[in-house]
């Protein structure tokens, strides 16, 4: 059968109109019909929530769907789920697991969060020391397992978790074999978050809310039926999370002064008394910015509609990470004395990230993050020299030696 139009895909969202009136149905009802339908994400498989149409077509239903008043599925909040975990269930996970997650994921009954740094294991994340231990012969010898039943016990310290407050499930990387190089020895599971063993404690950050947390599992059993991909292959399931994760960070598209530019510009034209010919130039310059990310952003959605997505990922979320810390240093600089006022420092733990909602204090210090989250702006250059410019990688002592044996 050929690929849905966008006219099959008007048709489809006129029919779940026609079915499920916005104005009168709960948000939930309407947001699960829309999964049935599939209108959620367009370009997954048909009964998963998509039609295998391309994904470029998203635009075309999403537009529709907003003219009509009806609700939508809070992306924002439930970000790690739609960018990080659902691409990595889709290409790794059993029938079961599409079956069982990605309906409540989509709909954001069912938050999920990302175990994967740890104390000792960042930038570098496959030096991750959380081990997975199997207890009993888990699995089956198709994939990668031994017949009969059996559980995997975890214990180990996951640290900057966002969400990990409020979620129900978590992916998570964990350390199988400590005999082997640390790329080899690691395997990905799906961690039910209100399981015995797991306990989250708030982590505190530079403007003073605690979006993350620190995860203590301790002898937290997780069926094998609950491996994503196959034991000792952790690494690869990883990669696809990654990749993707950049994606979600840095290629969201970017309305015309969206971002943090909106604010900046705002400020320019309430101020002109602080104008100066560099601010000026400042201003004009990071505009620019701007406006070429946005392209390339939607650039990189292109591309993403023939595939999955490639290392060039990590050039736009270092792109928007340096953006936003020039944007935001700017505004401070706009507002004078008074950018420098902190406007609360509260305890909040924000469900998301809203840089519109605070002040250009808080625009300031949470921009800082920007160049850690999803992997630190040094990292992602090296991504880029050696993935997309093909330059030598850089020298790699540990690659053939233990992970038991590295110095820790
Ligand atoms: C707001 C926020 C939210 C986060 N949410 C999550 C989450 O939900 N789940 C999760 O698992 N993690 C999360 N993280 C963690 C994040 O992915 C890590 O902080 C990040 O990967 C860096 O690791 P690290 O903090 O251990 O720093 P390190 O790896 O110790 O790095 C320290 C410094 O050394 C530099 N460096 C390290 N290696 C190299 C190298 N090879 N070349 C050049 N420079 C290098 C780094 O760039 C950095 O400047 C979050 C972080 C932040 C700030």
């Amino acid at each position: 059968m050929s690929a849905p139009t966008a006219d099959d895909l008007r048709a489809r969202v006129r029919a779940l109109l026609a079915e499920n009136d916005p104005k009168t149905v709960a948000r939930l009802d309407f947001l699960r019909a829309r999964f049935d339908a599939g209108l959620a994400w367009v370009h997954f498989p048909a009964g998963l929530g998509g039609l295998d149409a391309p994904r470029s077509l998203q635009s075309v239903v999403d537009a529709e769907l907003a003219e009509a008043g009806a609700p939508d599925n809070s992306p924002r909040q439930i970000v790690i789920g739609l960018g990080m975990a659902a691409p990595t269930i889709l290409r790794f996970g059993t029938p079961e697991h599409h079956r069982r997650y990605l309906r409540p994921l989509w709909t954001g009954e069912e938050v999920w969060c990302q175990l994967f740094s740890e104390p000792g294991a960042g930038s570098d994340l496959a030096a991750l020391g959380t081990k997975a231990v199997r207890d009993g012969n888990g699995g089956t010898p198709a994939n990668g397992g031994v017949a009969g039943g059996g559980d995997w016990v975890v214990t180990g310290q996951k640290v900057w978790t966002s969400g990990a407050h409020l979620a129900r499930f978590a992916i998570l990387v964990t350390r199988t074999d400590p005999d082997v190089p640390k790329h080899q020895g690691m395997t990905y599971f799906v961690c039910d978050m209100s399981a015995p063993g797991v306990e989250v404690r708030p982590l505190r950050q530079i403007t003073g809310e605690a979006e993350f947390n620190e995860v203590f599992l301790s002898e937290v059993r997780i069926p094998d039926s609950q491996r994503l991909g196959a034991v000792g292959e952790g690494w690869k399931v990883a990669q696809t999370t990654l990749m993707n994760e950049r994606v979600a960070i840095g290629g969201t598209p970017m309305p015309r002064e969206g971002g943090l530019l909106g604010p900046v510009a705002e400020a320019w034209r309430e101020h002109p008394e602080r104008r100066t010919p560099e601010l000026h130039d400042r201003l004009l310059k990071l505009w620019v910015e701007a406006e070429t990310l946005g392209l390339a952003s939607s650039r990189l959605r292109q591309q993403l509609t023939a595939g999955q997505p490639g290392p060039e990922g990590s050039v736009m979320k270092l792109a928007f990470a340096e953006l936003n810390q020039a944007l935001s240093g700017l505004e401070v600089e706009l507002h004078a004395e008074q950018g420098l006022v902190y406007d609360d420092w509260t305890m909040r733990r924000p469900v998301h990230i809203d840089f519109a909602a605070r002040g250009p204090g808080y625009r300031y210090l949470r921009a800082k993050g920007n160049s850690i989250e999803g992997g630190t702006s040094e990292v992602l250059r090296n991504i880029v020299a050696e993935r997309v410019l093909g330059l030598p990688s850089e020298p790699r002592v540990d690659k053939d030696v233990a992970w038991k044996d590295l110095p820790k």
